[in-house]
């Protein structure tokens, strides 16, 4: 898909759902198995059974982000919650704490 149709400003649902789709079939693949196989959150780095690792977007879909691997990362579930409870200008203070 070309990049000049998307636009990065405002994802529509359709778009939200075909990366959303994208990240399910990556979760499948030996790149994430070997990206989760240390067990390692990506923001607070402790470990977690491979099963309380949620596949997280740095960029969230609903900013433009896509399910692309640079911006598909493993967190674990305290870090999940909590990122869902904040705003993103809060959790970017909260990462940058630690
Ligand atoms: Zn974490």
């Amino acid at each position: 898909m070309s990049r000049e149709f998307f636009d990065f400003d405002t994802p529509d649902d359709a778009q939200i759902r075909t990366e959303r789709a994208k990240a399910r079939d990556l979760r499948k693949t030996r790149w994430w198995q070997q990206k989760t196989s240390s067990g390692k959150c990506y923001f607070c780095g402790k470990q977690s059974a491979f099963k309380d690792l949620t596949m997280d977007h740095l960029v969230p879909l609903a900013r433009g982000g896509l399910s692309t691997k640079d911006n598909l990362v493993p967190c674990c579930k305290a870090c999940n919650t909590k990122k869902k409870s904040m705003l993103p200008l809060e959790w970017e203070a909260y990462l940058e704490k630690m």
